[in-house]
């Protein structure tokens, strides 16, 4: 382990690069395109590939704060004990940073992973393996509506709004009017469809069990 007042001061250091939550309107136009029945491959890989980065980024940070970093350079893991006069060097490169850094390199940039650890994981694995504009998008919209459900189910937890722009609210509105239509991909629809029925109901179950 490297002592920080061992390390050059000034130094210019190589923070890890985090991807950035994905935007709403990104999301909107290929949902609406979707519902018109129009396939645009270009548009499903720039949204499945930023989730793809960003679940990976997500998973990166969670690994690094349980005490295992991942090389920027190399991608080697690196065994970091957290502590602030500690750095974090790699074995099999000259990549070298303060513990302190690492840690500015996540603030404020909603990178918790939260409940939602195994759908992140499933999707990485399922979607890097995806073949075909509508296997892709059937992806996309399990792991948004999974998302969907975490942030409707977990109302209380702030750390929670680490894949799509915005304030947790405007998220949840946000995602309450993405469009489905009968032209969707195969699937969307009905499984849409049955999520809302589930939602209704258990809305209507706390309605009851409240009177
Ligand atoms: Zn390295």
């Amino acid at each position: 382990m490297v002592n920080v007042r061992m390390m050059q001061t000034g130094r210019q250091y190589e923070r890890p690069r985090w991807a950035p939550r994905l935007k709403r309107d990104e999301i909107t136009r290929l949902y609406a395109m979707d519902a018109k029945g129009i396939v645009d491959e270009g548009l499903i890989d720039e949204v499945g590939y930023g989730l793809l980065a960003r679940c990976e980024s997500i998973l990166a940070v969670a690994e690094a704060y349980g005490g295992k970093v991942q090389c920027v350079r190399c991608g080697a893991t690196i065994l970091s004990d957290h502590r602030r006069e500690t750095a974090i060097q790699c074995p099999a490169c000259e990549w070298c940073l303060p513990w302190s850094e690492f840690r500015k390199s996540t603030r404020r940039k909603c990178l918790d992973v939260g409940q939602i650890e195994v759908f992140l994981k499933e999707f990485i694995t399922k979607f890097s393996a995806a073949r075909g504009p509508n296997r892709k998008m059937v992806l996309i919209d399990t792991l948004i509506h999974r998302y969907h459900g975490e942030l409707l189910g977990n109302p209380e937890r702030p750390a929670a709004n680490n894949l799509i722009g915005g304030k947790r609210p405007e998220v949840i509105a946000f995602l309450n009017r993405l469009s489905y239509g009968d032209q969707s991909t195969p699937g969307l629809k009905a499984s849409h469809d049955a999520r809302c029925r589930k939602q209704e109901n258990s809305a209507r179950g706390h309605e009851d069990a409240n009177e």
